[in-house]
């Protein structure tokens, strides 16, 4: 999975290593980095191998596996330090992705589908697809629910096909909780994080009409102050998207080792060219990603200065 993964990348990667598993298969999870608490409830997760916490273990499980799934990210630079390692590998790697754009040439085999809502939804076809509706139990079926419900906005975007939501109702019949599933992912924060949201919308919060796009930029220092740890902004970047007539949002993030940019969009405003002609990113087109090695003063002005150029793209 990718680094820093949302439930996405921790939902559709566990999914596939527990059926994998009904099938009599060794497998081992690695997530690149550390993860959120909120992600910590999802069946198997405490097995997760976090490379940069324990890099000699997930070196082992990688230089003795025969295939090495690589799920929802498309290239490798997405692994962040791992990603030297992934290309030198001898096995061969198998993508499974939805993101644009994909490093085609590293992969052995893969399916990259921009058409498909979430990497989860994926790994569910290649289960039913295989001939195996009948293999996804509860954990499979919890597993893979998060991860299409966090990548469809809970079930708003295009990409929630009639599809989609027919595999929610066989993933339903295996009697998954998804009330609970919902409080796990959305009402499972302390104090400090809703207070650094109203901080930070109240203070840091930029609007440009001219430009239709708004933007959140947040200094380190709001950071520590707030006691902000991996998977507290998630979401955030959406706020401003609520405001009447905003097409785009940003969220840029001073994270100390690099300047974390997100951007998302309403409507025909594509973010993944955005985010890979300004700031080393990609991802969808309503939803993408990037950074920068600049301050955040001068990635803001960066932006700023993206903004005037995407003006008619824009209005
Ligand atoms: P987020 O803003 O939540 O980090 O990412 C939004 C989407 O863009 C996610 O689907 C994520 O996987 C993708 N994304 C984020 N950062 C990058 C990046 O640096 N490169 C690419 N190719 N995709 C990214
Ligand atoms: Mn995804």
């Amino acid at each position: 999975m990718h680094q820093k993964p949302d439930a996405d990348a921790m939902g559709s990667t566990l999914g596939l290593s527990h059926f994998l598993r009904l099938l009599n298969h060794r497998t081992t999870v690695i997530s690149p980095t550390n993860w959120a608490e909120w992600l910590k409830w999802m069946p198997g997760c405490a097995e997760v191998i976090d490379y940069e916490f324990s890099t000699e273990k997930a070196v082992t499980a990688l230089d003795e596996a025969e295939w090495v799934f690589c799920l929802d990210f498309n290239t490798l630079n997405r692994t962040r330090h791992m990603a030297a390692r992934l290309r030198k590998l001898a096995a061969p790697k198998l993508l499974i992705d939805h993101h644009q754009q994909p490093e085609a040439e590293v992969f052995a085999y893969g399916i990259s589908d921009t058409e498909k809502s979430s990497t989860s939804e994926m790994v569910y076809d290649l289960i039913v697809g295989s001939g195996h509706a009948d293999k996804i139990d509860g954990n499979i079926a919890a597993c893979l629910y998060a991860g299409v419900m966090s990548d469809t906005g809970s079930f708003r975007f295009q990409g929630a096909s009639a599809a989609v939501h027919r595999m929610v109702a066989a993933l339903k019949d295996t009697g998954i909780n998804h009330t609970k599933i919902h409080e796990e992912l959305f009402d499972n924060f302390l104090e400090n994080r809703l207070r650094f949201i109203g901080f930070v919308l109240m203070n840091r919060m930029e609007i440009f009409y001219e430009y239709n796009a708004a933007l959140i930029a947040v200094p380190w220092k709001d950071l520590v102050r707030y006691e902000i740890k991996t998977g507290d902004t998630e979401g955030l970047v959406n706020y401003p998207l609520s405001i009447q007539g905003i097409k785009m949002a940003a969220l840029i993030i001073d994270r100390d080792e690099e300047v974390k940019c997100s951007f998302r969009s309403k409507g025909d405003f594509d973010v993944n060219t955005f985010a890979r002609n300004y700031f080393e990113g990609g991802g969808h087109f309503n939803a993408a990603g990037g950074r920068s090695t600049d301050s955040l003063e001068v990635t803001v002005q960066r932006f700023i200065n993206a903004l005037n150029e995407n003006s008619s793209l824009l209005q």
